[in-house]
């Protein structure tokens, strides 16, 4: 029946995904410790007997990083984000599959088609999430949350979200992960003190890791400890703007509606070059633009105040063959550093042979970005890193 007192902003995530997916085709390593990262290599390979071997976590050189692990190897200490390297002293013995962003994208429509026959209304905020509005659908809401967890199941060949249930999309990102693989948490306003309040700050989506650390210093841990601290002491560290945001964020309250369409879907930058360029002889050269590319691409986005959480290439060639890659980054970002090492990946997943005539760059997947990344502006030495 439905009750029009129910929280009907809802949002969805979907449970290890990019690692979820691979297990459809190797569902030899359901319950085991996997991780998706390192770009395209590390193909698995198949044996004589028809059986597969797979890469080991302590096979892996280099700087990549783990786009996804799965709950056995999260139980190790290895999760998405962190260094491959850094997590094969935790996890060596773990399985390392390459990555395959076709793979992802197909099951990310199906995923969201699934969601769309049942619920029409929503906001696509990345590749395995999106925010959905309930209100209009003639039913409660679990049993909507039900049939939208089956058609995603029936649509992806088994694969599970997990989904929260608020009054706001903020309450409802917090509540999807409280209860994963395959959850339903439905957090009222009424239980926010009881089920959000004793969550650490940072678990609201705009505290970041500056602002989480700063409040700790101030003794606020938890976000019911930001629900009840001194206004003026949070204005006195982190402006009022911030500060405000901050406490109504604690209380769980954010208006922002549901939005289908996106103001803006990408940002980008290419350049065509006067000379064809060559892979290797020109490698200096080919370094500098592509840097460049990704510190304008940056810069637009900080000038229009968006992040965004796919980063592209675009490659022409000399025969006007063209390729073009993305890479997903844990976190959304307009960080230059973070856009030229996820550009770094989308590179290396691209064979280069052939002499090269146009360069670019695009971050999608874009997001408003939000008052606790705009308080912290990052100073980054761009070519230490990259
Ligand atoms: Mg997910």
């Amino acid at each position: 029946m439905y009750d029009p007192s129910e929280p009907r902003i809802c949002h969805i995530d979907m449970d290890s995904y990019f690692v979820s997916t691979e297990i459809l085709r190797y569902p030899d390593l359901k319950g085991v410790a996997a991780v998706v990262g390192g770009g395209s290599q590390h193909q698995p390979k198949v044996m004589a007997d028809g059986t597969r071997q797979y890469a080991r976590l302590k096979d892996y050189v280099g700087r990549g990083v783990v786009t996804t692990s799965t709950y056995e190897a999260r139980a190790l200490g290895v999760f998405s984000g962190m260094g491959l390297m850094k997590s094969a002293k935790l996890a060596p013995e773990a399985v390392l599959l390459p990555t395959d962003f076709q793979r992802y994208k197909h099951y990310s429509v199906l995923f969201k088609n699934a969601v769309r026959s049942i619920a029409p209304t929503i906001q696509d905020v990345g590749i395995d999430e999106i925010y959905v509005d309930l209100n209009g659908i003639p039913d409660d809401v679990r049993t909507i949350a039900q049939s939208i967890k089956d058609a995603v199941r029936e649509a992806t060949e088994g694969l599970t979200c997990s989904i929260g249930l608020a009054q706001s999309k903020l309450v409802a990102k917090i509540a999807s992960d409280l209860q994963k693989p395959n959850g339903l948490t439905i957090v009222p306003a009424s239980a926010i003190p009881d089920i959000i309040w004793p969550l650490a700050v940072g678990k609201v989506n705009g505290i970041g890791p500056k602002a989480s650390s700063k409040l700790n210093t101030l003794g606020i841990m938890t976000i019911g400890d930001l629900a009840k601290a001194n206004p003026a002491l949070l204005q006195e560290t982190f402006g009022r703007t911030y500060s405000e945001w901050l406490l109504r964020a604690a209380h769980g309250i954010d208006r922002r509606p549901v939005t289908t369409e996106r103001e803006s879907k990408s940002m980008s930058r290419e350049t065509t070059f006067d000379r064809d360029l060559h892979p290797k002889g020109d490698r200096e050269r080919l370094g500098e633009i592509f840097t460049r590319l990704c510190i304008q691409v940056s810069e637009d986005l900080k000038r229009k105040g968006y992040v965004g959480r796919t980063v592209g290439i675009k490659l022409r060639f000399h025969d006007f063959q063209t390729v073009t890659r993305d890479y997903t980054v844990p976190e959304v970002s307009d960080d230059p550093v973070v856009i030229r090492r996820a550009a770094t990946e989308c590179l290396r997943r691209v064979k280069l042979d052939k002499r090269i005539r146009l360069l670019g760059v695009r971050v999608s997947t874009l997001e408003r970005k939000d008052p606790a990344q705009m308080r912290a502006p990052r100073q980054t030495d761009l070519f230490d890193s990259v």
